[in-house]
Formats: C-alpha cells, structure tokens, sequence
C-alpha cells in the first residue's frame, strides 16, 4: 500500500541521524509540542499519561517504603542560597527571578526553585526538635526550573515536572540506608516498568550534586550508544542542616545536626523511554506505561462490517472491564494498513485485529509492535491471551535493551582506544581511574565521554588510570551522554 510507506517515511531512520529521528517521533506521535517559551515544552495527552503511569508506578513504592508527599512553594528567597556554598556555585547560573511583583520592586528577589533543599530545609529545621520527630519522610512531586544552555525535549529541557524525596535522620547509618533504599526503588521502576535497564553507582566528586557529600546515580545506554542519567540519590551529609539549622535532641541529650537525603526523577525518563525502545517505525512504548495497550483494528469487506464490529465491541468491554487499556479503531475512510502504521508509529505494544473469518472461527489475531509476532488466539480466552502478551512484550523489550547494553559495553585501557571507540560506534566504556580531576577533564577534552559512574557491579577491575597510567583507584564507567 502506497499509502502505509509513505506514512512511515516521514521518520527520519536512527542510523541516518539519531537526533532527527527522535524528534521525528516524538512530535509525530503527537507526545510534545515547543512553547514559545525558550526550553520549555507542552505535554501533550500521550505524553503527559505516560508521566502519569510512572508517577503511580513510583508513589506507590514511596508510601510503601514509609514516605509521604507534601508542597513546598516554588519562590525561594535569595538569602537561602546563600547558605550552602557548593549548593549556590552549582545552581546560580541557572536561576530564574522573580524581582518584581504586583507592579512593585520586591524587597528580596525570590528564585523560582531549582531544586529544594533550601526550602525544605527551612521547614525542618522549624519541625525537628527532637529525635522524636526524626525520621522526615517527604516527597514532592513539582515543576522545577533550571535555565539550561542546551535542552532537548523530555531530556533536559528548562522547566521540567518531577520528583524530589527529602529525608531527615538520626544517623549517618539510617541517611546512608535511606539513599541506597531509594536508588533501589529507583532501579525497580525504570528496568520493571519502563523496561530500561541501568547501570547503577556512585557519581565521581566532579559530577556529584552541589552540596552533597555523595552522590549516586542510574545510568541508561540510548539506542545510539549515548548515557542518559536516570535518576540520583545523594546523602547529604549534615551539609544542609549545618546549614540550616537543623538540630535535634539526641537520646544522649545532646544538640545533633540531623543527617539528610535527597533523591529525584524527571520527566527525563519519557526521553529515555522512547531512546532506548524506539525505531525507524517510531516509538515503542512498554505496556506497564502505554496510555493505549492494545489497539483493536476490525477488518473485512463492507458488507460485514457490522457484524464483525459489534463483536468487536463485545470484546473490547471485556478487555476493557479487566483493567487492559484497549482502544477500539473503527474508522471506516481509513484502511487498516494505513491504521497498522499508525499504531506502530505511535507504540501501541499490542495490535488486535478481527475480520469475518475470524468471527466464525471464534478467534482473533494479536500481533506484538516490538517483534512482529502474529498469534490466533480464542476469543474466549481473550483477557488471559491479552494479559499475556502484555507481559512477554514487556519483558522481551527489558531483554532487548540488556541486550544492546551489553554488546556496546567495552572494556578499554588507554585514552587512545577510548577516543576510537567514541569516534566509531560510541556506547560505554569501562576504564580505570586515579582519581584525580585533571585526568577526569582530559578524558572529556580528548574523547567527549565524561564520567557516568563508579558501578557497584562490575565484571572487571581496572589496575591503571587510562590516562596517566597510575595506579587505578576506581573503574568507572565512561560515556558521551545527553
Ligand atoms: P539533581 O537534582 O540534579 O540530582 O537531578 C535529579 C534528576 O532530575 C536527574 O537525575 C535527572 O534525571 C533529572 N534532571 C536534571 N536536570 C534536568 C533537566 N534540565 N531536564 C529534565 N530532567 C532533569
Ligand atoms: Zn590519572
């Protein structure tokens, strides 16, 4: 059908140019528009569900690990910057202000929140007295703004919607717990849910969050062999409530700093989602966070398209009534070639078609958008056979992109072979590091990798810093990344 290529030929193919296919996508699947605003974009409907269905997937693992979601305003003084060096060398260039308001000069000006470890600090410090009131378990779920030089839609872009957990502990032992408990959660929604696998560990000084003590990242390898950093949990330290002023009571009696945590997830993740699934068909969206998992195209000459609809229908309520989020395309001035593209295009996991042969026979024909896998299935059995193969696409995407992982996942020794590997197929590199900053910044000028993590599983410990030479302190994983 004439009709159904050229549809497809307006995605620009990823081997052609990764950059313009994902743009391609993304705007023709109808996920995101440009705003007249510089780095900030509009979600669109599909877009914004998919945001909705991580965010359910990630709240509800934060209540059941004892958290509880709050708001904090998004205005923060001036002075609270002030207070945390690292924290306002690292975030200054990026703040927007607010300097006047109701036709006035305010007295202070306010930043519209980058993060908010100053804002939430300054309340805990009012609600922590005693280790009676510790631990502090809060999630917010905002828009923040962070004025970025470079942006690309979902990926980094000005204003962006997330989340950002801020805890507060007796301990430096319960922090430290509380950091690793959620980079796990973390790890559980984007390989479980979003079906992306990650590499996960510890940010090097240089890339850790400003005013954090340690910083610990996921790391997700895109179709073109770039890094996007998923998501991050940092323990403080008492950093910020030195800072702060956050002070309890000890059982001992004594006036203690409390230890604190903060750990966020963006609407980055939809950019990672569509890189790592996606091709030259278009997007190719897990089912745990499709806002459409099945697409149900009823075919057949138009003597019998009324039968075979209003069986169609029947099927679709009872797809529908099993929770399965099931969309009926019944259009009669468009063909189903032309339908089968769309829904390819746009991601839909499962496609289900039924034609009068089908009706007679009592069954119907699921076909995966990620393998391309037909299989007739009984029309009695039809929740089960849906539910099914919703779980194997799900799983068979999370096994694909391991799989690419793995393959462009190399081992390297010198700056040299790094460089070479970078300028030929790109993906990540295992290297060794002295640990010294100057070798950190030469890798970047030389190969445009920059250190993504020091990974708490690795296959292989490296012995010498691929840059100096000198003894390794750490392997750490090296990628160009977005
Ligand atoms: P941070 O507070 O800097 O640790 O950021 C937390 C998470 O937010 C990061 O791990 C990213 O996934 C995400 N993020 C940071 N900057 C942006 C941005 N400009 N646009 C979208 N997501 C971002
Ligand atoms: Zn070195």
């Amino acid at each position: 059908m004439s009709n159904d290529k050229q549809f497809v030929e307006e995605i620009t193919p990823q081997s052609e140019d990764f950059s313009r296919w994902y743009i391609d996508v993304i705007k023709k699947a109808e996920l995101m528009d440009y705003s007249p605003v510089r780095g900030c974009i509009v979600f669109r409907p599909d877009g914004f569900e998919i945001w909705e269905h991580i965010k359910e997937a990630m709240d509800v693992r934060f209540r059941e690990t004892g958290h509880r979601n709050a708001y904090f305003p998004m205005f923060i003084p001036e002075s609270f910057f002030q207070k945390e060096k690292e924290h306002v060398e690292g975030f200054n260039p990026e703040l927007p202000w607010v300097t006047e308001a109701g036709g006035e000069k305010l007295e202070e000006r306010l930043a519209i929140r980058p993060t908010s470890e100053t804002m939430i600090g300054h309340m805990y410090s009012k609600w922590i007295q005693s280790y009676r009131d510790l631990p502090v378990l809060i999630n917010q779920w905002a828009n923040v703004v962070r004025w970025e030089k470079r942006t690309l839609p979902f990926l980094r872009t000005s204003e962006f919607l997330w989340q950002e957990g801020h805890t507060a502990h007796e301990t430096e032992e319960e922090a430290r717990e509380e950091t690793m408990k959620m980079l796990e959660v973390y790890r559980e929604v984007i390989e479980e849910v979003l079906a992306i696998p990650v590499i996960t560990g510890q940010k090097t000084p240089s890339e850790k969050f400003a005013g954090a003590k340690e910083t610990f990242s996921l790391e997700a390898m895109m179709k073109d062999g770039r890094a996007v950093q998923a998501g991050t949990s940092h323990y403080m330290g008492t950093n910020f409530a030195v800072a702060f002023d956050i002070k309890y009571l000890s059982r001992e009696n004594n006036l203690e700093f409390a230890h604190t945590t903060s750990w966020g997830t963006s609407t980055r993740l939809i950019g990672a989602l569509i890189m790592v699934h996606g091709d030259d068909r278009g997007l190719a969206l897990p089912p745990k966070v499709a806002p459409t998992q099945v697409v149900m195209v009823p075919i057949g000459p138009p003597k019998k398209r009324d039968a075979v609809i209003a069986r169609a229908d029947e099927l679709f309520a009872q797809l529908k009534q099993s929770g399965v989020r099931v969309k009926m395309d019944d259009r009669s001035d468009v063909s189903p070639g032309w339908k089968f593209n769309e829904y390819e295009m746009r991601g839909v996991p499962v496609r289900l078609e039924i034609g009068p042969r089908d009706m007679e026979n009592g069954v119907c024909v699921l076909v995966s958008r990620i393998s391309g896998e037909k299989k007739i299935v009984q029309q009695d059995n039809l929740v089960e056979e849906v539910q099914a193969m919703l779980a194997q696409v799900q799983q068979e995407m999370y096994v694909r992109a391991k799989n690419f992982m793995e393959e462009n996942f190399y081992s390297v020794d010198t700056l040299d072979e790094m460089k070479a590997l970078m300028e030929e197929k790109r993906g990540f590199t295992l290297a060794g590091w002295c640990g010294s900053e100057e070798c950190e910044d030469k890798v970047k000028e030389v190969t445009g990798a920059t250190s993504r993590n020091i990974p708490f599983k690795t296959t292989e410990q490296k012995t010498t810093c691929l840059c100096c030479g000198k003894p390794a302190k750490h392997t750490v994983v090296f990628a160009r990344a977005y």
